[in-house]
C-alpha cells in the first residue's frame, strides 16, 4: 500500500511549502522548482492520482481548478500570458502522482514542449 502523496503532506502541513492560496476544494503554492518567474503548482485537496484517472463526480473539482487559475493569473498580474499544463502519467512527465495543474508565467514560454 502506498502512503500519503507528497502533496497530501503539503496539504496537511507535513512538509513545508510557500502557498500562495487555499480554499475548500485546493492549494497553490510554489513549485520547489520553478520553471518560470511564476510556477504554481493547483492542488486538488482530494488526491485524484492523475485527470487520467479522474472521475465523473470530479467534474466539478477539475472546473474549479481552472477557475482558480484564472484568478491567480490575473492577481499576479500576468495579463500578457501565461501557461498551464497538466501532466499525466509517465510519458506525461508526471512525478508526483496527485492531480496538480502547473501555472506558468513571467516569461515568454516556447512551444512545443520538449
Ligand atoms: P509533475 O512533474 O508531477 O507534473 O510536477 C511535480 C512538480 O512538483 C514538479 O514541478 C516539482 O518541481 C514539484 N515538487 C516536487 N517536490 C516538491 C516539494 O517538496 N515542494 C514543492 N512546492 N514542489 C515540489
Amino acid at each position: 500500500m502506498s502512503g500519503p502523496t507528497l502533496f497530501e503532506k503539503i496539504i496537511a502541513g507535513e512538509i513545508p511549502a510557500q502557498k500562495e492560496y487555499e480554499d475548500e476544494l485546493c492549494i497553490a503554492v510554489h513549485d520547489i522548482n520553478p520553471q518560470a518567474p511564476v510556477h504554481l503548482l493547483i492542488i486538488p485537496r482530494k488526491p485524484i492520482p492523475r485527470v487520467g484517472d479522474a472521475l465523473d463526480e470530479d467534474q466539478d473539482t477539475l472546473g474549479h481548478l481552472l477557475i482558480v487559475a484564472r484568478n491567480l493569473a490575473k492577481s499576479l498580474e500576468l495579463e500578457s500570458g501565461f501557461r498551464v499544463v497538466i501532466n499525466n502519467g509517465p510519458d506525461g512527465g508526471e512525478t508526483v502522482p496527485h492531480l496538480h495543474i502547473h501555472l506558468l508565467g513571467g516569461r515568454p514560454l516556447e512551444w512545443p514542449p520538449g
